[in-house]
């Protein structure tokens, strides 16, 4: 049987001296938190609360398009490059008990209509 199991943790572009993140596009380190969320719900559930926090505001509904977690809770920040302007994604997932941290390269994140 072939496990599907994802890299327990990704972080490329993390510098060792200090810990900051840097663009995966370009290598800048200026990067710039644009929206963060919040996953939150029981095991293989459908829906539960997703709080998303931005520059205006913030919004709960109980979405888990985004969830960087397939089957459980996690987080996701939207990080944008001072330097060339390229999206990234900071996440935190559940995979079978473990906790996973992954920075990647992203579209950005979605439309989101703030309270
Ligand atoms: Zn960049």
């Amino acid at each position: 049987m072939t496990m599907n199991r994802p890299r327990a943790v990704h972080l490329p572009k993390l510098r060792a001296d200090n810990a900051e993140l840097l663009c995966p596009s370009c290598g800048g380190e200026f990067l710039r938190q644009k929206q963060a969320q919040v996953f939150a719900r029981s095991e293989d559930a459908t829906a539960g609360v997703r709080v998303t926090f931005g520059d205006s505001g913030f919004a709960v509904d109980s979405g888990m398009g985004g969830n960087p977690s397939p089957r459980q809770d996690g987080i996701s920040i939207s990080l944008e490059c001072d330097q060339c302007g390229a999206m990234s994604e900071l996440t935190v997932s559940q995979h079978k008990g473990q906790t996973l941290i992954e920075h990647k390269a992203s579209a950005g994140p979605a439309t989101i209509y703030f309270v």
